[in-house]
Parts: C-alpha cells; sequence; structure tokens
C-alpha cells in the first residue's frame, strides 16, 4: 500500500523539519511552547502546526494553508503522532 506524495524531496524534508522537527516553539512567533504541554493550539486540519495562541494561528494561516494538506498528508503516511516521528526525523 505505497502511497506517493506528489512534492519533489528537498521541499517535504524541508517542510518536514519546520513542522515536525523543531518542537516546543510556536510557528508564528517563537514563543515556547513547553508551559502549554499539550494544550497549545494547533491546526485543526493538520494537527501538525502548533501556536502559542489563537492569534498566532490566525496570523500564520496565510502561510500554513500551502502547506496543510501536504502536512496532514504527512501524518496519514506515518500514521504516528509528530513528537514520535521527529525520532526519525534525521536532521535535528
Ligand atoms: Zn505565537
Ligand atoms: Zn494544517
Amino acid at each position: 500500500m505505497a502511497k506517493v506524495i506528489d512534492c519533489d524531496l528537498d521541499t517535504l524534508l524541508s517542510l518536514s523539519h519546520y513542522y515536525f522537527g523543531p518542537h516546543g516553539a510556536c510557528l508564528q512567533c517563537g514563543a515556547p511552547l513547553g508551559g502549554l504541554g499539550g494544550s497549545a493550539p494547533c491546526c485543526p486540519s493538520c494537527s501538525a502546526a502548533r501556536y502559542c495562541s489563537g492569534a498566532c494561528g490566525n496570523a500564520h494561516a496565510a502561510t500554513h494553508a500551502s502547506h496543510c494538506a501536504l502536512c496532514a498528508e504527512l501524518c496519514d503516511v506515518l500514521r504516528i503522532d509528530a513528537d514520535r516521528w521527529a525520532a526519525y526525523v534525521p536532521f535535528r
């Protein structure tokens, strides 16, 4: 049941690093999310994009919109949560 993601490898790797690699920081403003634990707001479609607040999520929405479907696909392909996947990303 191989699944092909329609995206070149460089883009895929950089997106993986961006969304799944450096955990613990808001994608919009870079604020640490540690204090929020699992309650940090995340994108409802892919759950890969995390933010310190709903406002940051809204501010980042336009940028994320072009990545969201791909993030969702990556999550679907790997079928593991983002934190566990981060362990498989070789460049952090
Ligand atoms: Zn933020
Ligand atoms: Zn998303």
